[in-house]
């Protein structure tokens, strides 16, 4: 861990800044696009702890555009939060923890309970709808931060002094603020923008300087040059920050079975189940190409791919339809 530099830059904080953040811990949710350039700044500053948190593994798609990774992480079929961790660690002024954890309501819940604040650098509305009400449940602020296009957003939201998501997007997000699964349609710049407005604000939190943290929602746009701060406000009938009501932490499916953005895979979470790997490996070697590392499993046969982890999170490759993966899965698990 790097000991020197990270008081320096802290001068633009104020007196006291180094000292609040050590007594503070941060996380990074998602370690794609955005995640990367956030978890490379935060890293910088000397916090107590700074949690990297994604689900997924390195794949060679990603390496163009999400900064921590190389070809060598793609070829080893790392997960995102230990090679981000790998790689931060050369530089990083603050103790760095990795979660390969798919967060749901439990581990959003976790995450929220141990944080002073939560970065978003995820992909879909679902997860920070969630997110949300986490951030409510245990007082605690986090920092939206999504981008479409040439054009992005971001909005410091803590429910105690301003509107929650909710509040702001209502039910669900108007058409045309969802992200699309094409990142391809990216600007370059639009995430590395998007991400140093996130870790700024986070900063100003985490150095104790809540004054001087944004309380509009930044809109911009890189073709059209063009940056805003929209005033926004806290809705008087939103049942999150209103009435603290919480159906996605408390209603949260047993088992999860989600569709992925390219149309090729699944994500099956199967809840309270833990896989032993090297039995796994024993059983499934005489039936398929089966590769391992210390983190995963992945077994081929005939086109369709599994990566199994030992939480009970299995990524099924080649059938794109839940209910097909699903029966997959059981099958050549014998769940
Ligand atoms: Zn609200």
């Amino acid at each position: 861990m790097n000991t020197g530099s990270g008081t320096e830059k802290l001068r633009m904080f104020g007196d006291g800044g180094a000292e609040a953040m050590r007594k503070k811990s941060a996380a990074v949710v998602g370690l794609g696009a955005l995640g990367s350039v956030s978890a490379l700044l935060l890293s910088r500053f000397p916090l107590g702890r700074l949690v990297l948190l994604d689900r997924d593994i390195v794949e060679k798609k990603n390496i163009g555009r999400q900064w921590l990774y190389s070809e060598e992480d793609a070829s080893d079929s790392l997960p995102k939060a230990e090679a981000a961790k790998a790689r931060l660690e050369r530089f990083a002024c603050c103790p760095l923890e990795a979660r390969d954890v798919n967060l749901d309501a439990e581990q959003a819940e976790l995450l929220f309970g141990e944080c002073d604040i939560v970065v978003d650098a995820t992909d879909n509305f679902d997860t920070r709808y969630m997110m949300n009400e986490a951030s409510v449940k245990h007082r605690k602020p986090w920092v939206y931060g999504g981008v479409l296009g040439s054009g992005g957003s971001s909005l410091f939201i803590d429910h105690t002094t301003g509107p929650c998501l909710r509040c702001v997007f209502g039910d669900t997000p108007a058409v045309g603020a969802e992200e699309s699964c094409d990142t391809t349609g990216i600007h370059p710049s639009a995430p590395t923008m998007i991400a140093s407005f996130q870790a700024s604000e986070a900063a100003k939190f985490l150095a104790g300087k809540n004054d001087r943290v944004e309380r509009g929602f930044f809109d911009m746009d890189l073709q059209e040059a063009r940056f805003a701060t929209i005033k926004v406000a806290k809705d008087p009938e939103c049942p999150v920050c209103g009435a603290h009501e919480f159906p996605r932490l408390d209603n949260s499916p047993a088992d999860e079975v989600r569709e992925l953005c390219g149309g090729e895979s699944v994500l099956i979470m199967l809840k309270g189940r833990k896989f032993d790997l090297s039995e796994l490996e024993r059983r499934l070697k005489s039936e398929g190409a089966v590769f391992s590392n210390r983190f995963l499993l992945r077994f081929e046969k005939e086109g369709v791919r599994m990566t199994i982890h030992s939480d009970g999170r299995v990524l099924v490759h080649g059938i794109p339809e839940g209910k097909k993966a699903m029966s997959y899965a059981s099958r050549a698990l014998g769940l």
